[in-house]
């Protein structure tokens, strides 16, 4: 199916880049389609044009687009109230609270928006520990550090974890009493955390950062370290969590349980939520007024999020997504074999890394007009987060489409040094 992506951009009712151009501040850089509706691991354009989608909002959309148990959800969540704030006692928080302590072992619970405000909250409840809570108890035990490469979002706390110079671009100064240990290094590891420090952040896998996980030793060195020091781990999970890599949160195929855990782009079932979750050394630091929000928590997102962990566990989709996983794994080795270009492929579950030798957004465009939704990030990789309930024959279609564009760039190049 050849689809000239122009012929989707919508110029009789002005869903275009230009007026998006006029309308938006320009941070985002979006693909051309108006989209009009979702089905399963499928997105319609308003044109009527299909796609096979493996980025899944970014990875929030689980269980594919149209989960009936999540319509439901939200449909009868919202007949009953959709907002009250977090001044009563909330059935669908209570609920979806119960099971997120159920998964981990943690103990408590607060909900928030999004990942970077779950992370915010993180590095509050982080230092209000430190300084006030751990064996330390020092006003200098403020430190917060996370690993290059690491993404966690861009709120100044989450953003200032976040090392990437060109996100910090034009916004100094950013937060104090941060600092950045080299990924899986450990010997920076050993140098750089102290007494001073209240957290260190991971991602047990970058997601971000090109799909990249964390080696078992530099998390035994860090867990070890952490208790000579008496400084906290936090996992971001925003993206590796809730089923994606086949366990609940990436960090549980380590054998390891951190002391905070944020969560959030599937939580809501497509809607927004996240959550910190503490263990027992945190669970009394934060107090009244200690933190808050009016949104976090909505119940209808709550309901939604508890619909699609119910759903994930009756189906027994985390396995589904190591056994996919594996054979999509296996089948872009297998292309991988015709085309120089690619240069590795990661795969933890169904969180997929294909680093290539050019600047990866080429892919982006090429596959658009195949029909096939693909994410480029850090720079050279091609990211794939499809839907945790895509079908092997749809991993088919999706290398199939992946291996006629690294073919046609081959080609292209012929025609290029011919000229
Ligand atoms: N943490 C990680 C690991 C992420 O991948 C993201 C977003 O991509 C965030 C945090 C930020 O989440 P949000 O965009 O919901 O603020």
């Amino acid at each position: 199916m050849e689809i000239d992506a122009s012929s989707v951009v919508l110029t009789s009712d002005a869903l275009t880049l230009e007026k998006e151009s006029d309308l938006f501040f320009h941070t985002y850089s979006r693909l051309p389609l108006a989209i009009e509706k979702g089905k399963g691991a499928y997105l319609y354009t308003k044109s009527g044009e299909k796609y096979l989608d493996m980025i899944a909002g970014i990875g929030v959309n689980a269980l594919g687009y149209g989960n009936p148990k999540i319509i439901k959800a939200i449909t009868d969540q919202t007949k009953k109230y959709i907002h009250t704030s977090n001044l009563f006692l909330l059935e669908p928080q209570f609920r979806l609270a119960d099971k997120l302590i159920e998964l981990t072992g943690l103990s408590k619970v607060f909900f928030s928006n999004s990942g970077a405000e779950a992370n915010d909250g993180a590095i509050k409840l982080a230092r209000k520990w430190a300084t006030q809570f751990s064996p330390i108890k020092s006003d200098h035990k403020t430190e917060v550090l996370s690993l290059t490469n690491g993404f966690h979002g861009r709120t100044y706390g989450a953003l200032t974890l976040t090392p990437k110079a060109k996100y910090h671009e034009g916004f100094y100064p950013l937060l104090p009493s941060t600092g950045t240990i080299q990924f899986n290094d450990g010997e920076d590891l050993r140098a750089k955390v102290s007494d001073k420090t209240a957290a260190v952040f991971v991602e047990f896998v970058q997601g971000e950062g090109g799909i990249c996980a964390l080696q078992k030793s530099f998390v035994e060195l860090l867990f070890e370290l952490s208790v000579k020091h008496h400084f906290l781990i936090v996992a971001d999970e925003v993206q590796a969590g809730c089923g994606r890599t086949g366990d609940f949160f990436s960090y549980m195929n380590f054998g390891v349980t951190p002391d905070i855990v944020t969560a959030a782009k599937p939580l809501g079932g497509g809607l927004p939520l996240g959550a910190i979750i503490g263990g027992k050394r945190v669970e009394e630091a934060f107090t009244k007024g200690s933190h808050g929000t009016t949104f976090g928590g909505n119940p209808v997102a709550a309901a939604a999020g508890l619909a699609l962990i119910e759903e994930m566990l009756e189906k027994n989709l985390m396995t589904q997504a190591k056994e996919v996983g594996a054979y999509f794994k296996w089948k872009l080795d297998e292309m991988r074999r015709n085309h120089l270009q690619i240069t590795a492929i990661r795969q933890i579950g169904l969180m997929i890394g294909i680093s290539v030798s050019r600047d990866a957004s080429y892919y982006v465009q090429k596959a658009l007009k195949q029909g096939l939704i693909i994410n480029a990030t850090n720079t050279n990789v091609i990211r794939l987060l499809p839907p945790l309930i895509i079908s092997k024959k749809e991993v088919d279609q999706a290398v199939k489409i992946l291996d006629k564009i690294f073919k046609g760039e081959w080609l292209e190049g012929l025609t290029e040094s011919a000229k």
